[in-house]
């Protein structure tokens, strides 16, 4: 499946494929010898991704297959990249090696969240506060937990281009996840890599979902409030997650019946958890069930995310 793309030249050697949301935004690092991709979008766009990078490659090698972080969004190219480019070498955080060496799709995430994402190897490590070489450019690596505390942003200092993957966005970041597990850690952590952002001060920005953009203060103004607010209502985030979680699942399927929504939902471990948390039982039954997805549904119509009509709901991505 493909998904309508465009591209923004950053510098001359640094190209961001933008596609929607479902899709993380792929950096391609152009090189005089190779090129680099940073995160290669969901498994649903995995054949256009290899396409759009060939593409961008211009006849060149690819030499690196970089991720900031391992949500499927974020890496679900990857294997299909490995396959059509087998000498590729394949960074990811290093705090994530164990997870992908025993490709644990409970660490990954994959399984809590109902998403997909095929399963690759690595060969480097991504290490905080080291740098590295790609495409003859030299990229910063920092620590960026918060959304996953996992994940890691790039910094690239001579032209100061910060690749921050969902730790900031032009409104606001990605899902604090550890919260939908009560670990109230990450606003302290998402809040420290807002600092450590306003620090790098860069001068453009490459967040993970949207183009990139230049007003970075006032992202990071908007993003500090938002956090202040998540901080102060943690409940209504997670009840953001449940939406956003849904959300997701719809931009893949497009359209789907009420009921076999339904059923994923109830089939989704973090669901589970948000449903159970929201609606203060273990064992919710199938009316609270029912009336709690109705009102995520309701909320999600509301915003014009998704349309609901007899029996069917879909997406108005
Ligand atoms: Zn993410």
């Amino acid at each position: 499946m493909t998904s309508s793309s465009c591209a923004a030249q950053v510098s001359p050697h640094i190209k961001v494929l933008e596609r929607g949301w479902l899709s993380s935004n792929s950096v391609v690092l152009r090189g005089t010898a190779g090129v680099a991709v940073v995160d290669t979008g969901y498994a649903l766009h995995a054949e256009q991704t290899v396409d759009l990078v060939k593409a961008a490659c211009g006849g060149l090698p690819l030499t690196q297959v970089v991720n900031t972080h391992l949500h499927s969004d974020h890496c679900g190219g990857n294997a299909a990249l490995q396959a059509a480019f087998p000498d590729t070498e394949t960074w990811i955080p290093s705090r994530s090696a164990d997870a992908v060496r025993h490709w644990n799709a409970e660490a990954l995430t994959y399984r809590a969240t109902g998403q997909q994402c095929p399963r690759f190897a690595f060969t480097h490590l991504l290490q905080a506060d080291t740098s590295v070489q790609w495409a003859d450019q030299v990229w910063d690596i920092y620590a960026a937990p918060g959304h996953d505390p996992d994940a890691v942003m790039l910094f690239e200092p001579q032209t100061a281009t910060l690749i921050s993957a969902d730790a900031l966005w032009h409104d606001g970041f990605g899902v604090l996840f550890p919260l939908l597990h009560h670990d109230h850690s990450a606003i302290d952590a998402a809040r420290h890599t807002l600092q450590t952002i306003a620090q790098l001060q860069p001068k453009v920005v490459i967040p993970g979902h949207g183009p990139p953009f230049n007003d970075v203060q006032g992202a990071l103004a908007r993003a500090n409030e938002r956090l202040k607010f998540i901080a102060a209502h943690p409940d209504k985030h997670r009840l953001h997650a449940a939406r956003v979680l849904i959300k997701f699942h719809l931009m893949q399927v497009k359209r789907l019946q009420m009921d076999t929504l339904a059923r994923w939902v109830r089939d989704t471990p973090y669901l589970q958890l948000l449903a159970q948390d929201m609606l203060g039982t273990s064992y919710p039954d199938a009316t609270a069930w029912q009336e709690w997805l109705a009102g995520l549904l309701d909320d999600l119509a509301h915003k014009q995310a998704i349309e609901l009509t007899e029996g069917w709901v879909t997406d108005l991505t």
